[in-house]
């Protein structure tokens, strides 16, 4: 993503809402974005090369940036649709340690699941990335 375009998105968070999953019976309105999270999807041209095809860009909250960096919760998020569900780890089947899975497919999408993208591709981070991190970054 171009300094420009991170600007401009930027200049568009006081208008946006949390597109995370907050249960049933919430209404988006509620929530209004404090972040960006930032997903680089691309793919590895060869051992040197990462091709970063595009960025998307998922407005959340503060609850759920702090969520996201916290130990407690995993995010499932739907690459393909955009649904996303957390686990809470403490009451949780399995063990996660990631603070984000991305899907590829989902059952809110298809019967067919797709895999977990970050098996397919180094490229994409298990970790939180936000958009105004990088614009620290960028600015030290
Ligand atoms: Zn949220
Ligand atoms: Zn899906």
């Amino acid at each position: 993503m171009n300094e420009f375009d991170r600007l401009q998105l930027l200049a568009q968070l006081s208008s946006e809402f949390c597109e995370l999953n907050h249960g049933p019976d919430t209404r988006r309105h509620d929530f209004p974005a404090a972040n960006y999270l930032a997903v680089p999807i691309g793919y590895q041209q060869n051992d040197l090369q990462e091709v970063t095809a595009r960025e998307l860009v998922v407005p959340i909250c503060l609850d759920c940036a702090e969520a996201l960096v916290g130990n407690d919760w995993t995010l499932l998020y739907c690459l393909e649709c955009a649904s996303s569900h957390w686990i809470y780890r403490p009451l949780a089947k399995h063990r996660y340690r990631h603070h984000i899975l991305w899907l590829k497919g989902c059952p809110d999408c298809s019967y067919e699941f797709g895999g977990l993208y970050f098996n397919d591709l180094d490229a994409i981070s298990t970790n939180p990335e936000f958009l105004t991190h990088h614009v620290n970054l960028c600015a030290s």
